[in-house]
């Protein structure tokens, strides 16, 4: 098993938290370290270079944004959110900063550690990634600007194909609305989330065999969409 040797940073500062992630983690033979505060975490990031870090937002001597953005400086690894249910506006942030995902304490094990592991081989496959995005019976070319269904080649419009690019970058995780429109239409047009409704709408009834129960292109409500997908690239 390739996960065997992968390293997860915890930075928690309830113990009890700790543990139980700790526990949850090495019983799948992850190895942990454990960090209890931001300064732990900066220190035992750059001298262990984790391989993921799960990541509290409420530290005793730092906000856990702060963590994100100085993380994000010098390294692209993973990185999870853990923060409670009615963190909203904390998740977004988190989200925009540059973490990858986040579980919602109190999180279900099995949530948590298909989150890990897809965070994980999302790192391994970013780089290697060439091959058409499978949803389904649906075919999507980014390189070459094509896409096919059972029916046969579907029109997607250039905005469409940028949207699709900007989620498959971030394969499986959630990327937020702001993001999006950030990348797409430009910073200008921040806040204005109607495109981009209009958007994800027109790709569904393209891409979905029901718009309405969307198997691929899904709403992260307040967040933002997550796409998931094969990517053609050998397993
Ligand atoms: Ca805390």
């Amino acid at each position: 098993m390739t996960e065997a040797m992968h390293q997860v940073l915890i930075v928690e500062d309830e113990p009890a938290i700790r543990t139980v992630l700790k526990v949850l983690l090495e019983a799948e033979h992850y190895r942990v370290i454990e960090a209890e505060n931001a300064m732990r975490a900066e220190i035992e990031s750059r001298s262990h270079k984790p391989d993921l870090l799960l990541l509290d937002l409420g530290l005793p001597d730092a906000d856990g944004l702060a963590i994100i953005r100085r993380v994000r400086a010098w390294s692209p690894v993973p990185i999870i959110v853990l923060s409670a249910r009615t963190q909203e506006e904390q998740k977004i942030a988190a989200l925009d900063a540059g973490a990858d995902d986040y579980v919602a304490k109190p999180f279900s094990a099995a949530e948590l550690l298909a989150r890990v592991r897809a965070a994980l081989r999302r790192n391994v496959r970013a780089s290697e990634r060439t091959g058409p995005l499978r949803l389904g019976e649906v075919r999507i070319d980014l390189q070459m600007r094509a896409a096919s269904g059972t029916h046969g080649p579907i029109h997607l419009t250039p905005l469409e194909y940028r949207v699709l690019e900007a989620l498959a970058r971030n394969l499986g995780a959630i990327v937020t609305q702001q993001q999006l429109i950030r990348e797409v239409w430009g910073p200008e047009r921040l806040g204005d989330t109607r495109g981009l409704r209009v958007c994800i709408m027109n790709l569904r009834a393209k891409v979905e065999a029901d718009p309405r129960k969307p198997r691929y292109l899904l709403t992260e409500a307040g967040l933002g969409y997550r796409l998931l997908a094969e990517d053609g690239a050998p397993a």
